[in-house]
């Protein structure tokens, strides 16, 4: 174990996340599951790489000045890395968010100080949409940016020159395979570009949820879904200009049930709490492993993104009446009286 020397500034704290062996899902693959510790981020999710990497471009640009304001439409882990990083560079955040997410991200937001505005959760198409009421209070707002994730290529770069450069260092330059979902689709673009730069034959296969339309996308180039996923922050349905390009080679569709196995799982035997994505990401580094061992590659190594921390859904996947009320399987430690 490497023990690092203090770092000069707090904002250092994101990135550099722990990579680890997962146990389980090693053994039930046959090969070597890795998982990267976004979780272990200041704002608890990955996409505090993606709020520090948008926020610093604004500022090299000249977009984002001194006393500044960001605004952001966002599931709400995002908006919780712009809060944080905000926070430490002297800027406001205003924060649009669909208002079906976890009530934890909502309380959290509020907790840092973003100014949060919910909306109903609406198709993309329609102005409404969280990612448009975002864009049109940026335009209001004197003196704020509108971070864009979705379409904001700074997104992605933080993972080509961040997560994936971490990742190859990590696994000391071999990695068979690496997968994981796309919400903006930062993640899987600029992981799969970094390690593809430095290695062709390293696999990159897109887990999709259900109800996305990406996994057909990548099979046969149509843009369409099929059932629904209550996983939060993944399920796109349409190419972000951070997905323009991603260099995908396979993809697979994980329904929430497995997803959730591995979440409980990942719990009680190998104590780490986490969210659904995880979950669903977990399951797709195992079909993943599964195939290239078949195709008779030898001690595979494949990674994965554990995307945030459980504790933000102690309402939802972690409460027996919300799980019973999607009609989804209870964990038995929860029928405890
Ligand atoms: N999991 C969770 C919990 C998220 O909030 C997000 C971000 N929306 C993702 C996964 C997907 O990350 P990306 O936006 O980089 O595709």
């Amino acid at each position: 174990m490497n023990i690092t020397a203090p770092f000069a500034n707090t904002l250092d704290l994101i990135g550099n996340t722990p990579l680890v062996r997962l146990d389980g899902p090693s053994d039930a693959a046959g090969c070597d599951i890795y998982g990267k510790c976004e979780f272990a981020n200041p704002g608890a999710s990955v996409k505090d790489r993606a709020a520090l990497g948008i926020i610093r471009d604004a500022e090299a640009s000249g977009d984002l000045q001194s006393g500044g304001t960001v605004v952001e439409g966002t599931a709400g882990n995002t908006g919780i890395g712009i809060a944080l990083v905000a926070n430490a560079l002297g800027y406001r955040t205003i924060i649009v968010m669909p208002d079906n997410q976890s009530r934890e991200k909502m309380d959290t937001l509020r907790a840092l100080g973003a100014q949060l505005v919910t909306v109903p959760p609406t198709k993309y198409a329609d102005c409404n949409h969280f990612v448009h009421t975002s864009r049109r209070l940026a335009e209001e707002t004197d003196g704020a940016i509108w971070a864009n994730q979705f379409d904001n290529v700074a997104n992605r770069r933080a993972h080509i020159e961040g997560t994936a450069a971490e990742l190859w260092d990590q696994l000391e330059g071999r990695i068979d395979g690496f997968t994981c979902a796309a919400g903006t689709g930062g993640t899987i673009a600029g992981v799969g570009m970094g390690l593809k730069e430095r290695d062709e034959n390293c696999v990159i296969a897109l887990t999709d949820p259900h109800g996305a339309a990406l996994y057909s996308y990548f099979k046969n180039g149509e843009l369409a879904s099929e059932g629904t996923s209550v996983a939060e922050g993944i399920g796109q349905g349409r190419i972000t200009a951070n997905l323009e390009g991603a260099p995908i080679d396979t993809q697979y569709r994980i329904g929430d049930r497995e997803g959730l196995e591995w979440i409980a799982r990942l719990l009680r035997e190998e104590g780490l709490c986490l969210g659904l994505s995880s979950g669903i990401n977990v399951a797709g580094a195992v079909a993943m492993g599964r195939e290239l061992v078949a195709q008779g590659r030898k001690d595979v190594r494949v990674a994965t993104i554990l995307c945030d921390t459980g504790f933000r859904y102690l309402s939802t996947l972690y409460n027996a009446d919300w799980l019973r009320s999607k009609d989804l399987p209870v964990f038995d430690w929860l029928e405890q009286e």
